[in-house]
């Protein structure tokens, strides 16, 4: 406990100032959370940084039930159905891109036939990825083969 030379009260903390914007003062002076309370922050019991839960908070909203290890608070209907809606309805930012890409489509939709060149272009393409995933799978076929041999041949 220090006891604050402006004021007289005694306090957990106390500061002494010089200077007031630059300016040094005639002679420093004390200031305390009584007489200066805006200059110290809020004195903090440990206890006020409990963490509340949701049933505490917004009793209104939570029902006791009881199961057989004692009450549990229950969230009330418009609880959950906030909480679903939060989960599974789109947000306002996700309705607006996904507008944003209808329009995008809308206005680039092509709208006229493929030329033979480009329809070759698509064959071949489709022709590449089928490749692929057929390379791909007969690479995951002789690695599964490997596995069982090595398996096999442990046991
Ligand atoms: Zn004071």
């Amino acid at each position: 406990m220090a006891i604050c030379g402006t004021c007289g009260s005694e306090a957990l903390k106390t500061r002494t100032i010089f200077e007031v914007n630059g300016q040094k003062l005639p002679e420093p002076k004390d200031e305390c959370p009584n007489c200066a309370p805006d200059h110290f922050e809020r004195f903090q019991d440990p206890s006020e940084k409990k963490i509340w839960m949701s049933w505490e908070k917004d009793a209104a909203h939570y029902r006791r039930e009881y199961d057989k290890d004692g009450p549990i608070m229950m969230p009330s209907d418009s609880v959950l159905q906030d909480l679903q809606d939060s989960v599974c309805k789109p947000s306002g930012e996700e309705l607006q891109a996904g507008a944003a890409a209808i329009e995008e489509k809308r206005s680039n939709r092509r709208t006229t036939p493929m030329s033979s060149d480009e329809v070759l272009m698509a064959i071949n393409k489709a022709r590449e990825i089928a490749f692929d995933i057929e390379a791909y799978h007969a690479q995951a076929e002789r690695e599964s083969r490997l596995a069982r041999e090595i398996s096999q041949s442990v046991n």
